[in-house]
């Protein structure tokens, strides 16, 4: 059985970007302190559940927003209410701007294995329209030293179909990153979310989102040219130096492995069972003062929800959807009843089979939804409606 893992979602930004849809603020110390003690009381709350998680993840908003001891005392609390695992593997999300050598060094302290920082660009340019504080220089310094800093992988993350972005451009960010040589790096597609000042932007005809044409061309360069650099993807949006610095906790949302995510917005996940906490971070509040769990809502999944999410799920990875798993966990066999589909699919380059496991070329990745919601799924709609 695989151990749980342990979200953490700290919501507070010195700024707020433009295209950022999460449930972040800015905020004063006193309030982040405030929010410290409201998060130690959902931890007290949860006492008992999912218990061993062998990850914790420290996402936001930005977590490097609370300082060393604030972070101590959420580990010890989640030490002893939650009984997270000694060594569990600590991931930190910070950004370049917070990280200094003292910093870095009260963050191996705390244990931080993973840190993961969001450099987003090496270019001025970019990261103005972007909105964000830091610079090219300070990007570029955050990621020497926090390799220094002996963690055991250092991550960068990287956004890329910017309006107007040409490939040379997008390379030239990709190529920086390769000279500081982290050991991992994600790249995201900005998208344009409704509510954000971009979606405002686009709304009023000042901001053009690149063509799903010219998005597809980067998302293959991407895969391709760190593939030849020595970082091949394992998910349509990660790549690692090593299988030893792929992410354990985000493996963990990929195969339904349980977690449990506390602070506003986060979501959880065990036994078919999907909940959720207030995004509003005052409402979030005042259920914790009431004593009870800040959760917005639940959802039961049936096995066609799960059955299509494992295949959304897989087909986002590079080791696809493990077939045999599948027939034990669904009761029947993929390839028996979508037949001329994955001859299809496989034709047009986008599943190949490979051993026990239907996995996606890159184009395939690049489409993972799309290709989930095509296959015949009703013997578990079937089983569904008997129960
Ligand atoms: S740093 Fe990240 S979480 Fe914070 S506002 Fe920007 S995009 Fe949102």
């Amino acid at each position: 059985v695989t151990a749980p893992g342990l979200y953490l979602h700290v919501p507070f930004c010195s700024r707020i970007c433009p295209y950022c849809d999460f449930a972040v603020r800015t905020a004063r110390p006193e309030r982040r302190e405030r929010f410290v003690e409201w998060l130690l009381r959902e931890i007290e709350l949860n006492r008992g559940k999912l218990l061993g998680a062998d990850t914790v993840y420290f996402g936001g908003g930005t977590p490097s927003s609370l300082a060393p001891g604030q972070l101590a005392r959420i580990l010890e609390a989640i030490q002893t209410h939650l009984a997270v695992v000694e060594g569990a593997w600590i991931f930190l999300e910070v950004n370049p701007e917070d990280v200094s050598v003292e910093a870095l060094r009260a963050w191996r302290g705390l244990g931080v294995r993973t840190l993961s920082l969001g450099v987003q660009s090496f270019e001025d340019r970019v990261l103005a329209f972007l909105g964000r504080r830091h610079e090219r220089e300070q990007a570029r310094r955050s990621v020497r030293l926090a390799r220094e800093a002996g963690f055991h992988t250092v991550s960068a993350d990287l956004i890329y179909g910017l309006p107007g972005q040409s490939p040379a451009e997008w390379r030239g960010d990709l190529e920086e990153a390769m000279r500081l040589a982290p050991d991992h790096i994600s790249c995201y597609q900005l998208t344009v979310h409704h509510g954000t000042h971009f979606g405002r932007q686009k709304a009023r005809g000042r901001l053009q989102e690149m063509s799903e044409d010219q998005q597809a061309e980067l998302f293959d360069f991407t895969h391709r040219f760190l593939a030849e650099a020595g970082y091949p993807g394992y998910e349509a949006s990660n790549f690692a130096r090593s299988a030893e610095h792929q992410s354990r906790h985000n493996r963990k949302y990929w195969d339904h492995t349980p977690y449990l995510g506390l602070g506003p917005s986060a979501h959880s996940f065990a036994d078919n069972h999907r909940w959720w906490n207030c995004r509003q971070l005052e409402t979030w509040e005042e259920k914790l003062d009431a004593g009870e769990p800040p959760v917005e809502a639940s959802e039961t999944l049936g096995p066609g929800e799960l059955g299509l999410e494992t295949l959304m799920l897989g087909f986002r990875t590079y080791a696809g959807v493990d077939l045999s798993r599948f027939r034990v966990r669904f009761g029947f066999d993929l390839l028996e009843t979508s037949a001329s589909l994955v001859e299809r699919f496989k034709d047009e380059g986008l599943l190949f089979l490979e051993g026990d496991r239907l996995k996606p070329t890159i184009a395939g990745l690049a489409i993972a939804d799309r290709l989930a919601v095509s296959f015949d799924l009703a013997p578990l709609t079937l089983s569904a409606a008997r129960s």
